[in-house]
């Protein structure tokens, strides 16, 4: 059984931070974790020996929300609110993707993703064109060897919609293609609500329930958005989903920047989960979601970098630090998320235990914007940047070491990209 060592840097147990300590990995699964230095039998063992001296130790980061098709549409949003930079840019660049532009833009987002220490990744799909699209982001997945879900989006009312046969057959194909991947998960996404019948959401969700997955949706993203679903429905984005009894702790809602009292605590009561993209938010003047609140109300909360469209990049790190800013500044509270209460709402887990599946990164911390390093929460929460994530493990397996792309070559990937994009820019006459 292959085995690694890593040693000699900071680790997060389940007893909270070992100044100095290690990690075993036998196969997939962590074996050892513990403070102080390896026993000679252990370094005996091991197959492969990662020195993390002045690094930090931890699990992986979650990005619990992008779209990887627009990893090609980078630097485009040009100073636009939400629906005009849909349809004058997003919706029609989505529309020219191949099948091949769409696997290539994929392998760049999750090679962007694991450089910076990500080691699952929740991809809100949109490129449903034709299956061959959705196939070729789960190829790139295992290409790369991130944890990935992809949430399949589907809309049935309005631009883009799609028979609700079509969209239930679709995702009942894609269940059962990746039944049993332990890599791979399936989802159901609708996007906007205003674009998804209530009969297809509650349909859908039983699907995903069924497979033991979940609904993942962009929820009150922006006060247009509000409008809209007033229009439509009479009631507010959550009030609607709860009066159709879809909130829970299995639909994750995206964005909830414009929600009030009320809302979040049928939020929290309903246990349903909000991926917070303060980045987007504010990139796209959203608005900022109003965080402080949900954390006293007890909404679960993980954090997202949404596409890079809206980003620009998927920097969870980049992503924490803002959450922590915005969400003290608009509470005029800065007590409002200490750094470890920011860090964990990005931690694939809360510490690394022995038993767990080997999801592990090494975060160097020897550098100027992290020295002295008083508080490792702090360094790793409010100083570090992805480009300071050496190693990434995924189950077991080195996808990145000492910097380095393991098993795919990156160099040849980004000029792949580069000349795919050309074409498309033409292609929608984009000059
Ligand atoms: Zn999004």
């Amino acid at each position: 059984m292959r085995t690694i060592l890593i040693h000699g840097g900071a680790v997060l147990t389940m007893n909270g931070w070992a100044d100095v300590g290690y990690v075993f990995v036998e196969g997939e699964r962590i074996t050892a974790v513990s403070p102080g230095s390896p026993p000679p039998t252990l370094i005996a063992q091991a197959d492969n020996i990662i020195s993390a001296q002045h690094c930090a130790i931890i699990p992986g980061l979650v990005n619990a929300h992008t779209h990887l098709s627009q990893t090609f549409m980078r630097g485009l949003a040009g100073g636009r609110p939400l629906l005009p930079w849909l349809r004058e840019l997003i919706w029609p660049l989505q529309g020219a993707l191949t099948p091949d532009d769409m696997r290539l833009a994929a392998l760049l987002g999750l090679v962007e993703n694991l450089r910076g220490g990500v080691t699952q990744v929740v991809d809100h799909h949109k490129i449903t064109a034709t299956p061959a699209h959705t196939d070729a982001v789960c190829e790139a997945a295992a290409a790369v060897g991130l944890r990935v879900t992809l949430a399949r989006a589907w809309t049935d009312k309005g631009a883009n919609a799609e028979p609700v046969e079509v969209i239930l057959a679709d995702l009942e194909r894609l269940f059962e293609q990746r039944r049993g991947s332990d890599r791979l998960q399936i989802a159901s996404g609708p996007l906007a609500l205003w674009r998804c019948s209530a009969d297809t959401l509650r349909r859908s969700h039983e699907l995903a329930r069924k497979h033991g997955s979940f609904t993942h949706f962009h929820v009150a993203e922006s006060q247009e958005e509000v409008r809209l679903s007033l229009e439509e429905t009479g009631l507010t984005p959550v009030r609607w989903l709860h009066e159709i009894d879809l909130l829970s702790a299995d639909t994750q809602v995206v964005h909830a920047v414009w929600v009030d009292d009320a809302e979040i605590e049928l939020l929290a009561q309903n246990g349903a989960p909000v991926i917070h993209c303060p980045v987007s938010n504010g990139m796209l003047g959203s608005g900022i979601a109003p965080v402080a609140a949900m954390l006293r109300q007890g909404v679960p909360i993980r954090l997202g970098t949404d596409g890079p469209a809206s980003n620009d990049t998927q920097d969870v790190w980049e992503t924490m630090k803002t959450a922590v800013t915005i969400a003290r500044a608009s509470a005029l509270d800065a007590t409002v998320l200490p750094p470890a209460a920011a860090l964990n709402l990005a931690l694939s887990a809360a510490a690394l235990v022995p038993g767990a599946p080997a999801d592990i990164i090494v975060v160097n911390l020897n550098h100027p914007r992290a020295m002295p390093v008083h508080d490792v929460a702090s360094a790793l929460t409010l100083s570090t940047h992805g480009s300071d994530v050496e190693t990434a493990i995924v189950g077991g397996q080195i996808l990145l070491r000492n910097q380095q792309i393991m098993g795919l070559d990156e160099t040849a990937l980004l000029a792949a990209c580069r000349q795919a994009v050309s074409q498309l820019r033409q292609r929608v006459g984009i000059h």
